[in-house]
Parts: structure tokens; C-alpha cells; sequence
């Protein structure tokens, strides 16, 4: 049986002279391994050898789950893969691409996760031609992190950040609620009690990690993420690895790709 479906590539090995082993993410089947016959043929039904990052519509078969699918058409699209002189935003895209790719399983769709990660893709591709020098980093390491935020909502693992995970005293952007605590400034993150904890409960959790002021204040409110200094930016980053770090029961290898700047 064929099945026609809009892709990205996540993966890419020669399998053979002429052909390579693929993995695609695509938006409704979610992510499927496929042989592409020929692929590296100067003839061939893709367009070319088929390069990580490259997307579009394919065509594959896929008779049984457990084995290889065949893919037999794939119609590139254009703009994805060029990533000139720019090695931090192909280390970002590399390590979104990691984590998509261990936390997601084979024929478990997540159409919104593709999409929200063709967008991270583009973004990140846009933002070379628009920042200045200067602001590039902060602003390709800001869509990073928007990006496994929202790939963390898309498989269910959302951290809890509006509130303690622990007393589920709430927190607003800027501020916490509690009339009775409000004098503290202490926030803290905790993979094990999975989102923010307050200074009331902190003392339960030996991993949490304790926050800036600023980067409490955007994993509150997200949308202060995109304009945030790059200082709290590597902040966030680091809580985020070490979270997915706990997820997985490994470091994420494109991790210290990432943080290589950071004090
Ligand atoms: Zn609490």
C-alpha cells in the first residue's frame, strides 16, 4: 500500500553505492525509517540525494511496520538545507533534530509537532539573513528553546510551570500569587518534581536547580523568551538539558554543542 504524506528528513546513511536508509518526520504518519532505491543516482525519483533537513512531499510503502518502508517518490522542496557559515545554527537545528528524534516513536503522529518544527527549521534558516551578528546566537538559541518547549507540550512531558509541581502554588509572570510568600525571590527547577518548585518545597528534590530571577521569570511566561539576553538564555538551556538529560537517561550528544559560549 502507497502513502503519500509531507516529510523532513531527520536522518540520512548510505546504505549502498547507490542508495541510503532514511528517516523522515511527517506530519501524518509521524516518524518512519525507508530505503530509498537509487537515491544517489544521478537519475533518480528525489531529487537528488537526499541531505538531512530536506522536506517535501513523499510517496512510500510500507507493507510492514517491523521492516524497512520503501519510499518511491519525493518531490524536495527548496530553502532547508543551506546553512552557510553558520555552524551554531546548524548545531541548534542538529540538536532539536536529536531530541525529536528520541522522543518520538515510529507511526506515532504528531502533526502540530511537525509543524511547530518545519517553523523552528525556518526560523532558524530566516534568522541568518535577518539578526545582526551580534544577536544571531541569542536569537537562534531563543527558537531552539521555544522549540523543545513546544516539542515537550506535543509528547505530553509539558514541565509544570505556572505553578509549584510540588504545592501547586501559582505563579504569574514576574511574580508569585502567594500573598504569604511574596516577599521571595527563590525559584527553583526540578526534573523530578517535573516543572518549577517553590522555596517551601525545594528542600524535597536534591536535583533541582535554582533560578535567576530572569529565567524563572520566562519559563512563567514564555513569550519573554524571544527577547531575553543571552545570559539567561544559556540559563534556560542549561535547566532544559539537564531536564531532557533525566527524560532520555542520557546526555543528549549535540548538548555540548550548545553551550559551548556560556560562562
Ligand atoms: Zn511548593
Amino acid at each position: 500500500m502507497l502513502t503519500k504524506d509531507t516529510a523532513i528528513c531527520i536522518r540520512a546513511i548510505d546504505y549502498s553505492e547507490t542508495s541510503q536508509i532514511v528517516t523522515f518526520f511527517t506530519r501524518a504518519t509521524g516518524k518512519i525509517s525507508a530505503i530509498a532505491k537509487g537515491s544517489k543516482r544521478p537519475k533518480s525519483a528525489f531529487d537528488g540525494p537526499i541531505e538531512i533537513f530536506s522536506h517535501g512531499k513523499i510517496v512510500f510503502s510500507d507493507s510492514n511496520k517491523e521492516k524497512l518502508a520503501t519510499l518511491t517518490e519525493f518531490e524536495q522542496q527548496p530553502g532547508l538545507i543551506g546553512l552557510r557559515n553558520n555552524l551554531f545554527a546548524l548545531n541548534c537545528r542538529l540538536f532539536g533534530t536529536e531530541l525529536l528524534n528520541s522522543l518520538t516513536h515510529d507511526y506515532d503522529p504528531h502533526p502540530e509537532l511537525f509543524d511547530s518544527f518545519l517553523q523552528f527549521l525556518q526560523n532558524i534558516n530566516e534568522s541568518q539573513v535577518t539578526s545582526y551578528e551580534s544577536r544571531a546566537t541569542s536569537h537562534e538559541l531563543s527558537l531552539l528553546i521555544l522549540f523543545q518547549l513546544s516539542l515537550l507540550r506535543e509528547i505530553g512531558l509539558m514541565p509544570i510551570l505556572n505553578a509549584c509541581a510540588n504545592c501547586k502554588t501559582r505563579y504569574s509572570a514576574g511574580r508569585r500569587m502567594a500573598e504569604r510568600r511574596a516577599t521571595s525571590n527563590e525559584f527553583y527547577f526540578s526534573s523530578s518534581a517535573n516543572g518549577l518548585v517553590c522555596r517551601d518545597c525545594e528542600a524535597s528534590f536534591p536535583d533541582k536547580i535554582r533560578l535567576t530571577k530572569n529565567a524563572a521569570n520566562c519559563l512563567v511566561n514564555v513569550k519573554m523568551i524571544a527577547e531575553s539576553q543571552e545570559k539567561t538564555l544559556n540559563e534556560i538551556e542549561r535547566i532544559l538539558i539537564s531536564h531532557f538529560t533525566e527524560l532520555l537517561g542520557h546526555r543528549p550528544k549535540m548538548a555540548k554543542y550548545i553551550l559551548v559560549n556560556s560562562s
